[in-house]
């Protein structure tokens, strides 16, 4: 208690009092994320909201000279308990460090602060004919610094990559209060480590994120989506193959089972056809010349592959009642029990089909409800499973079931994360995927930035 009196009066001296949160309801607030853990075991000693960069260094000088830990914090959407607070600490918030401080349009960069929230920066480049494609479902809220620590994906990570294929640079409070650069404001960079990707994913564990340079690229002169419905998800998958084989490049390739179909219509109606087995959700974009051609082009090959239905959006409306629904997916889940997981397994394409099926035999075999949706054209899979925390019998079949999936996903060639990350929430399973040197190495690398393990620690592993 003494400690964390004089934790809280030494913030107070170097941060603008009102920027720092003490009261117990206020620390509760920022104990969990959306991970939605189902025990709350800890909660930060003090919650910070950080206005620039030379108040995170005086945070970080405290918490070395309180020996304790520093959790930074975006939006605290992340899935797997990246924020959550096993040991007390610090919970420094990046909501007021929310500066877009320039967009360049000549060398197609934007440089911003942490804070600033993903879809702000997509409409603000997006004015300028740029575009920053980087698009997980809940870009209303999630952050860049956010969406970096967590190497974010979304939907249109098909065609234009993750997060981690836009840092260009990046200024990183270090554990010790330096502040280093990692890259450039260049497209190119062959000078020394890529020190980008080794911060990209790396969930606050390594450093603290207090600027970004991103990589823009021109916005597409035209979009559209395609939804296609199936009779089975086999025929769902199958067609995600063929349109691949053909190598056609849609910005978006996503799907959504029966029962995401159905609990999205239930909760929030967008005229989805409910007694489907699956839908492809298909967006194309380009040049406005190329748009006729890429659509008969793919419903042709929709069609081919068995689709019993296929909507056209024809007007921005329409597009983005399409992806409200999509997006809503996990939001409706939610509702039909008073918690919800998700998850984010991915496996080479050709296995995908494999992955969908074994995942509803196993949530099957532990009686378990699930609702899929994920960015198939990566391979990637959401299955989100409704639960009820107060029933242990049912707890205890869910966590049986999430480590068969993960058996399952390794089995198949995969990965436990494809962009959600691993947090406290896969930490006891990325063994079954990543090999012991490699964690071992990766250790030594948190060893080596943060010695004394201040910066998010046990997170990963
Ligand atoms: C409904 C829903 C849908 C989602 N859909 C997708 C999706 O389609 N694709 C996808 O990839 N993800 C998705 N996610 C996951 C989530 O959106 C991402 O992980 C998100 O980008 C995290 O952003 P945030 O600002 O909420 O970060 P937070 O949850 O606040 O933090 C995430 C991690 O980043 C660290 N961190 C935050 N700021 C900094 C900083 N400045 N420096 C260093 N570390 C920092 C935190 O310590 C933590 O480890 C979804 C989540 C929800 C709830």
């Amino acid at each position: 208690m003494l400690m964390k009196n004089s934790l809280i009066s030494d913030l107070k001296k170097n941060i603008p009092p009102c920027n720092v949160l003490e009261k117990l309801e206020e620390r509760y607030v920022y104990a969990q994320d959306a991970s939605n853990s189902k025990e709350i075991k800890n909660i930060p000693d003090a919650v910070v909201f950080a206005e620039n960069i030379e108040q995170v260094q005086n945070v970080v000088k405290l918490a070395n000279k309180h020996k304790v830990p520093i959790i930074c914090r975006g939006a605290g959407t992340n899935v797997v308990g990246a924020c959550v607070v096993e040991h007390g600490g610090i919970i420094l918030n990046f909501s007021k460090m929310n500066r877009i401080i320039n967009i360049n349009k000549e060398n197609m960069t934007a440089t911003v602060e942490p804070g600033v929230v993903l879809g702000k920066l997509q409409q603000e480049v997006e004015k300028l004919g740029l575009f920053y494609p980087p698009d997980p479902s809940n870009l209303a809220v999630s952050t860049i610094g956010g969406s970096i620590a967590q190497a974010s994906g979304g939907a249109k990570s098909f065609k234009y990559g993750t997060t981690k294929d836009y840092v260009l640079d990046l200024k990183v409070v270090m554990a010790d209060g330096s502040i280093l650069q990692t890259g450039a404001s260049t497209i190119k960079n062959a000078t020394g480590y890529n020190l980008n990707t080794l911060f990209v994913g790396s969930e606050g564990t390594l450093g603290i994120v207090v600027e970004a340079t991103l990589k823009l690229i021109p916005k597409p002169q035209s979009k559209k989506v395609i939804m296609a419905y199936f009779d089975t998800v086999k025929e769902a998958v199958c067609a995600v193959n063929s349109i691949i084989e053909q190598r056609i490049f849609p910005a978006t390739i996503d799907f959504m089972d029966k029962n995401a179909i159905y609990t999205v219509e239930k909760f929030y109606p967008a005229g989805l056809l409910v007694d489907k087995e699956a839908a492809l959700i298909v967006e194309i974009d380009g040049f406005e010349a190329s748009m006729k051609y890429q659509e008969d082009v793919i419903t042709d090959l929709l069609q081919i592959n068995r689709a019993s239905q296929i909507q056209v959006s024809h007007n921005e409306e329409e597009y983005n009642k399409i992806w409200t629904a999509r997006r809503s997916s996990m939001g409706a889940c939610a509702k039909l029990k008073p918690n919800v997981t998700t998850d984010d397994v991915i496996v080479p394409r050709d296995k995908l089909a494999d992955l969908v099926l074994g995942i509803r035999e196993i949530c099957k075999k532990y009686n378990l409800d699930v609702c899929m949706v994920g960015h198939v054209g990566d391979g990637s899979v959401h299955p989100q499973i409704p639960i009820d925390y107060r029933n242990e019998d049912e707890y205890k079949r869910y966590k049986l079931a999430k480590s068969e999936i993960y058996d399952l996903t390794a089995s198949l060639g995969g990965i436990l994360s494809g962009e959600h990350g691993v947090g406290i929430e896969k930490r006891p399973f990325i063994d079954k995927v990543i090999n012991s040197v490699a964690i071992n190495y990766m250790r030594q690398i948190k060893k080596t930035l943060d010695p004394d393990n201040i910066l998010n620690p046990y997170k990963i592993f």
